[in-house]
């Protein structure tokens, strides 16, 4: 079985997963344009019982555009955004994909919210696309 590991950007959190995303996507909504800074955030979902996780995770909680309360993980040290739960999706942990020791393993399969997505973010054609979540 496959294990991914990730860290944020200063080291202080280290990740590992035993085990596959059970969804990985891209996210244009309004929330995740502002924790990323940029279009759109990359995220693969995994069960938090396959995850290790070392170092202290700060949170931040919001309503997400279809009310759920989204809390999201970052660094205190370097602030760095590294992974959010969803009261929507209880025991489930979405990992920004660039966190990962080799981002190239992230195949996303779905962009969410392409209806808040902005005129200079391109995404792969390809991809199945949801205008809400
Ligand atoms: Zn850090
Ligand atoms: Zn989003």
């Amino acid at each position: 079985m496959n294990s991914l590991k990730g860290q944020c950007l200063c080291g202080s959190v280290q990740y590992e997963i035993k085990g596959e995303p059970q969804l990985s996507f891209l996210c244009q909504c309004r929330q995740c344009q502002r924790i990323t800074g940029a279009g759109h955030s990359a995220e693969f979902v995994v069960p938090d019982e396959i995850v290790s996780l070392s170092g202290e995770l700060k949170s931040y909680e919001m309503k997400s555009d279809n009310g759920n309360i989204i809390s999201s993980e970052f660094c205190p040290n370097c602030g760095n955004p590294v992974l959010k739960k969803s009261s929507g999706y209880p025991g489930l942990l979405f990992f920004h994909a660039a966190t990962l020791e080799n981002p190239e393993s992230f195949k996303p399969q779905r962009v969410f919210w392409a209806s808040s997505s902005q005129p200079w973010d391109f995404v792969d054609p390809s991809l199945e696309v949801k205008q809400k979540a």
